[in-house]
């Protein structure tokens, strides 16, 4: 059974309809990207899971429970996360400090020293094969690698489901080829990965399934391996082509 079921989602802003009953589901291990053009609803879909905003109706099932996270936080203590396009460091603190903010006390008790939060940094890293100094300023980082602190940052709150909003906008080819490696590493630690594109190259390269929206509605879900790009592209551009009788 999927680990997440989000079924008939709606959700309205003043006059705009930004989801109109959209069916989205999520299973462990699975990498399932989420495509439409740009006003499609993506970002408000994952905004509802994450408990930035209420929805209007429909139903969310996550691990075989019905729910609906009034705040960000209560989403990510229940292991939710997502990575956004803005990136929510603070610049002027080290990597270790980013990722351990405000649950040192939690985690370590009272006293926690920068050496201990650094180890437990470097233990992360080498978790995810990622190559960081925990004591670096995440000022002086790249996007890419501040992103990858945010994916250990997860990983450390014991995330089931990450969810990815454009995540390869701001980054070189390189940072990419990284990105994509880690997200292979979540999907065998059997991690549910939500991957918010419209590049239809990294959708094929690194994704398990497809769900397309266009204006707040669901369109289809495919098989991306099993899928061609025109399938895809046909999906996105309306059924027309579907009903072409040749
Ligand atoms: P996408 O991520 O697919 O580009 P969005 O979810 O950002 O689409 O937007 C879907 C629709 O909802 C758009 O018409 C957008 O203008 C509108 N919208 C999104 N967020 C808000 C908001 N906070 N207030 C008002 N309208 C919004
Ligand atoms: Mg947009
Ligand atoms: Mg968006």
């Amino acid at each position: 059974e999927p680990i997440l079921e989000m079924k008939q989602i709606s959700k309205q802003f003043g006059p705009v309809k930004a989801l109109k009953g959209v069916n989205f589901d999520l299973y462990r291990g699975e990498v399932h990207a989420l495509m439409g053009e740009n006003g499609a609803g993506k970002s408000t879909l994952m905004k509802v899971l994450t408990g930035i905003y209420p929805r209007d109706g429909g139903q969310i099932i996550y691990q075989g429970q019905e729910i609906a996270f009034k705040l960000p936080k209560e989403a990510m203590d229940q292991g939710v996360v997502i990575v956004h396009q803005e990136l929510n460091m603070i610049n002027h603190l080290t990597v270790a400090q980013n990722i351990f903010i405000g649950r040192e006390n939690l985690k370590f008790g009272l006293f926690t020293t920068d050496e201990t939060i650094n180890r437990q940094a470097q233990e992360l890293f080498a978790l995810l094969n990622i190559e960081i100094n925990p004591k670096e300023l995440v000022g002086n980082l790249t996007v890419g690698k501040q992103q990858m602190v945010e994916i250990a940052k997860a990983i450390s709150m014991n995330a089931k489901v990450i969810v990815f909003d454009e995540p390869t906008a701001a980054l070189t080819e390189s940072e990419i080829k990284e990105l994509f490696k880690i997200i292979d590493d979540l999907r065998e630690k059997g991690i549910g990965v939500i991957y918010i594109s419209h590049r239809m190259d990294e959708i094929n390269q690194i994704t398990d399934r497809v769900t397309v929206m266009r204006d707040g509605e669901y369109v289809g879900t495919l098989m991306t391996k099993a899928s061609t790009k025109d399938d895809i592209i046909s999906m996105m551009v309306g059924r027309v082509i579907y009903e072409d009788p040749k």
